[in-house]
Order: structure tokens, then sequence, then C-alpha cells
């Protein structure tokens, strides 16, 4: 089991740029895909703000910021992950997008190349069925901001062979992160007690039982949470949010999950929370203003 030195990312969203800056800050070659070059130029401009950051901070040095952005290759093509040992694909919450991806992806891997997916919710041994690789395939889902956040969740698919559980847990050490093991359940651990939380917090504003800030303020004051789960919300996407949801509800049939029409609602009117500038919150001025 030779050990993993090139990764590939694919999707260049708040998710798959963290991915792509932490392999890259851990001495990993990094390949980063996405299906325009508008989206890999955004995910570039974010890796190098966050990594101004860190510097600004005194955690990384100048040298480390210029050699993470040195490991970082950007491409629109399949062909490009060629030499990959692992490719971890985070692009958007859909199923039907996901698959696709992994029909393009199969035939440009080396037959040794494992692949990992950082779905939120969608069934590893579904997933994994779709590839070419069962026993090379996992979950590996990383919490937003993957440069900060410390867990990340591992989840074997039925036919996940031990060694490729063990060779993706070593590397999850290597990013100096923690792994918990999760089964394939919809939405696994952190989600399956998160999502029903936000949800409920969205009922509880399309009730009218309290302001958005009323709603954050309650939250935070009162259980402590470093975030209001409308803030939360906002700060995930609306648009996985909802996903998530959807993922629940198909999959454990019980209507405790159904999604709340609020949430409907803001997503189909493309108001998806921190990364289209409107969500619970406004986000246009110097600081966010609740919008209900
Ligand atoms: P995002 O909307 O920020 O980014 C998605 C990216 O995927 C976009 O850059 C988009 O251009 C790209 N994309 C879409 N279709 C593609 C295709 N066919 N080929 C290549 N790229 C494509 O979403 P995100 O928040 O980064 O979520 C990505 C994944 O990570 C999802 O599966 C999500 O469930 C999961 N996730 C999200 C969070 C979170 O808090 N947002 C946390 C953990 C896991």
């Amino acid at each position: 089991m030779a050990a993993i030195q090139k990764i590939g990312v694919i999707g260049a969203g708040q998710m798959g740029n963290g991915i792509a800056h932490v392999c890259a800050s851990a001495g990993f070659d990094v390949v980063l895909l996405d299906i325009s070059e508008e989206a890999l130029k955004k995910g570039i401009a974010t890796i190098e703000k966050n990594l101004a950051r860190q510097l600004s901070k005194g955690r990384i040095s100048e040298a480390d910021k210029a050699g993470t952005l040195g490991r970082i290759k950007t491409t629109t093509a399949y062909a490009d992950f060629g030499d990959s040992d692992l490719v971890i694909e985070a692009a958007t919450e859909d199923e039907a997008v996901k698959r696709k991806i992994f029909a393009m992806l199969c035939p440009a891997l080396k037959p040794e190349a494992y692949i990992a997916s950082n779905t939120s919710s969608i069934s590893i041994t579904r997933l994994g069925a779709s590839t070419d690789r069962p026993a090379k395939f996992m979950g590996m889902h990383f919490m937003n901001p993957v440069p900060v956040m410390q867990l990340v969740e591992l989840i074997r698919g039925i036919a996940t062979a031990e060694e490729t559980f063990s060779l993706v847990r070593d590397m999850v050490m290597k990013l100096g992160k923690s792994p918990v093991s999760a089964e394939d359940f919809p939405a696994f651990i952190v989600n399956r007690i998160l999502l029903p939380m936000i949800n409920e917090a969205v009922y509880t504003l399309y009730e009218g039982v309290g302001s958005v800030e009323a709603i954050d303020t309650a939250m935070k004051l009162g259980a402590n949470h470093p975030m209001g789960p409308l803030e939360l919300a906002d700060f995930i996407g609306l648009d996985t949010c909802l996903a998530i949801m959807h993922v629940l509800h198909d999959g454990l049939a019980d209507t405790k999950y159904r999604p709340c029409p609020l949430l409907v609602k803001y997503v189909e009117a493309g108001w998806l929370g921190r990364k289209t500038g409107r969500g619970f919150y406004d986000y246009s001025g110097e600081k966010p203003v609740p919008t209900r």
C-alpha cells in the first residue's frame, strides 16, 4: 500500500478550496478542478486570502504561504488527475452531479488511485457503486471552514476495503486533523444532529416564534452556541442545508425531517446565504443585517 502523495480535489467552492489549502499546507501536491476558470480563480483568491490571514496572525511564515500556493495547480481537465493517488470530490451536493463527475473521473485515474467524497449526506455505498472501484472509495467529510475545523468524519461504504480506510485515516492525521468514524447512514453523525436543529430554527422563524436576531441570540446566549442556527445556515449555504434535509427525509422516511417551506423558498429565490450575499442575513453592507 503506497502512501498518498498527490491529491486531486474536485470543486473549488468553499469546501474544495479549503481542502486544497490544508492538503497543500501539509506538503501534498494538489490538482484542483472546477467547471470554469472563473470558479478556479475565485477558489485560489479565497486560499490566498485565508493564507494571508494565517500569516498576519503569525501562524505561518511567508515561505509557508508561497510553498502552499506553489503546490496547488488548477485545471478544468480530468486528464490532469492521471498521477493523483487520491481524488477528493467536493462539488455541489447533488447526487446526479457527483455521478456525472465520477463517470468522467474514473477513466482518467490510474487503477491504484483512491476516491473520496466530501458529501455531507449522500450514501457512500451508492456513490461508490457508481464508480469502477467501490473498494477504493469512501466518505471523507471535512467541516467548514476547513483550515480551522479539527474534525474529519470518515465513512466506509459497504464495499470500502479496510486498506482504503486506514490509508485515508493516516492522511487525515498528516493534515493535523482528528478523524471520527461514522456509519453510512443519511447525513452521518454531525449533520444528522445539526441539520434538524437548523431546520427547526427556520420553522421557528416561519411560525413567527422569533425574529432572525431573536432566534440566533437565544441560541448563542441560551445554549452557548458560538453561532446562531440561522447564521450557521447562511454560512453552510441554504442550498446545501436543503439538500441534506431532503436526504434525511428520503433516506429515513420520517416526517420529522421535512424541510421547512421557508428554507425551500429562500433556495428558490437564489438566497443561498453568505456565498450569494443574502440569506437570513443581508451581507451587502459592512455588518450582516437580519432580513426578517
Ligand atoms: P459550493 O457551492 O461552495 O461549491 C461547489 C463547487 O462545485 C462550485 O465551485 C461549483 O462550480 C463546483 N461544481 C459544480 N458542478 C461541478 C462539476 N460538474 N464539476 C466540477 N465542479 C463542479 O459548495 P460547498 O459548500 O463547497 O459544498 C461542496 C460539497 O461539500 C458538497 O457535497 C457539500 O455537501 C459538502 N460539504 C459542505 C459543507 C458546508 O458547510 N458548506 C460542509 C461539509 C461538506
